[in-house]
């Protein structure tokens, strides 16, 4: 099978999420042969080094040996049992595992089988714990500015990005939304946390004036990555967390993207000492081998939907796959990672050597800001330095840094003009240098003309 045929066949039946197809008529998509660590091979023998984690997902490398011997010895005991009315020892001990890694307080877990259905999942969970104590009033939910939370239609109505929402406003529940956090429009001189703390505010106000009609807040904490990997100070958590107790709202955590060590920390909660009322994971969950996800919920949540059937109270929620055998196992198989290799401690030291490479950028001309949180950097190209001025968009300059760094076999995915390294784990030294490398050379190519 060669590399042409492949990506021909593919564009005479295949439609490609997030994608118009047509810009493929000049670049068909890649068929990749094989993976292994941070690389990726086509049918041609060209490699591309994975800067973005394959979507965000991937944490311990393709083909993974680890991950690999788990899955193998899972698939040939057990790939998959309907989760009502069974369980399997993969679905019991990861959720163990996850309760024991998360923050105090989240005692019981509810898969699901992908991040917009675990947030399907968190909110519906809010809304119907609510109702069982009568709190009829509460439906509605508090959402941040430039938020991301999934395709489906409740997770995109809590989410903020236009590009991917407003096509489909007519169809969404109405959410209340706050200004973002985010340290970005910071003045200049101030710090992270005054910034995050003084928009706190309006947060506060938003609470304030709607508390009674609302069932939870949701944040993705520390970082909004699919709204241009956008960051803010964990004081804010705090000051969420304080508030979401005092006005009786929930407080879900979107820990889909930064969750599995992204943030330096196993969970961004941690950075703010925070326990959420419900904390949604997905994405890095199993390595990067499967869909699953979960979300992370309290006793006493648990407690008030546990009571005699009659009473109509019990969470009827199912996905057909809801805790698949193989997903769990990979999911066990990641954690185990984690612990027995240090992951965390490891990453410290990876992620110096990430700022190290990305230091370059920070006088770059077209520059305005480079931002780090653990694992995640994030180069934010514009017009103009000075006053920040965007480039068009419809120039499309960082989808010609994604083509130039393909030619180079670095797999680079901006985000609009956002370029942005957020490896796997066991990416070397060596090898952020190359991606850092390519980024640049594609940088002044693409601000050039
Ligand atoms: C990716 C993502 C989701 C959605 O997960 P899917 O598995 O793509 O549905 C939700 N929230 C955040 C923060 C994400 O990054």
């Amino acid at each position: 099978m060669t590399n042409p045929s492949l990506s021909q066949r593919d564009l005479s039946v295949l439609w490609h999420p997030c994608t118009q197809m047509k810009d493929h008529e000049t670049f068909p998509p890649i068929p990749i042969k094989k993976g292994q660590g941070a690389w990726l091979e086509d049918f041609d023998g060209n490699r591309y080094l994975d800067a973005v984690s394959s979507w965000w997902v991937n944490l311990f490398g393709h083909c993974n040996p680890i991950i690999n011997a788990a899955l193998k010895d899972q698939l040939d005991t057990l790939e998959h049992v309907i989760f009502a009315g069974f369980t399997h020892e993969s679905a019991v001990k990861l959720a163990e595992s996850l309760i024991e890694a998360s923050p105090p307080g989240l005692t019981r877990c509810f898969y699901a089988d992908n991040g917009s259905a675990a947030v399907e999942v968190a909110l519906k969970m809010s809304f119907h714990y609510w109702r069982n104590w009568g709190a009829i009033k509460k439906t509605k939910f508090i959402a941040l500015e430039n938020s991301y939370h999934g395709e489906t239609l409740g997770a995109l109505a809590v989410g903020n990005v236009p590009l991917y929402k407003e096509t489909y406003a007519a169809l969404l529940m109405e959410v209340i939304t706050v200004p973002s956090p985010d340290c970005y429009h910071r003045a200049p001189g101030e710090s992270w946390m005054d910034y995050s703390s003084r928009r706190f505010e309006l947060m506060e106000n938003a609470l304030r004036d709607h508390a009674e009609s609302v069932c939870a807040v949701i944040v993705e904490p520390l970082v909004q990555c699919a709204g241009n990997m956008r960051m803010y100070d964990p004081v804010y958590l705090q000051l969420l967390r304080e508030a979401c107790d005092r006005y009786h709202v929930h407080l879900i955590a979107d820990e889909i993207a930064v969750g599995f060590g992204r943030t330096g920390t196993l969970f961004a909660c941690e950075q703010a000492a925070i326990s959420p009322d419900f904390m949604c994971l997905s994405k890095g969950l199993t390595g990067g081998y499967l869909p699953l996800s979960a979300v992370l919920t309290t006793d006493k949540i648990y407690r008030t939907f546990y009571d005699d059937y009659q009473k109509l109270t019990a969470f009827l929620h199912s996905h057909s796959y809801t805790g698949n055998a193989l997903s769990c196992r990979a999911g066990l198989a990641t954690l185990e990672i984690f612990q027995q290799q240090d992951i965390i401690a490891k990453n410290r030291i990876l992620a110096k050597t990430m700022a190290k490479v990305a230091a370059r950028f920070h006088d770059h001309p077209h520059v305005a800001e480079v931002r780090q949180m653990g694992m995640i950097v994030a180069i934010e190209l514009v017009k103009n330095k000075l006053t920040r001025e965007p480039y068009p968009w419809q120039e499309r300059r960082g989808l010609r840094v994604y083509r130039y760094a393909l030619s180079k076999g670095v797999l680079l995915r901006p985000l609009g003009d956002v370029i942005y390294f957020m490896p796997p784990y066991i990416i070397t030294e060596d090898e952020l240098r190359l991606m850092a490398d390519v980024a640049w050379d594609g940088i002044q190519l693409v601000v050039k003309g």
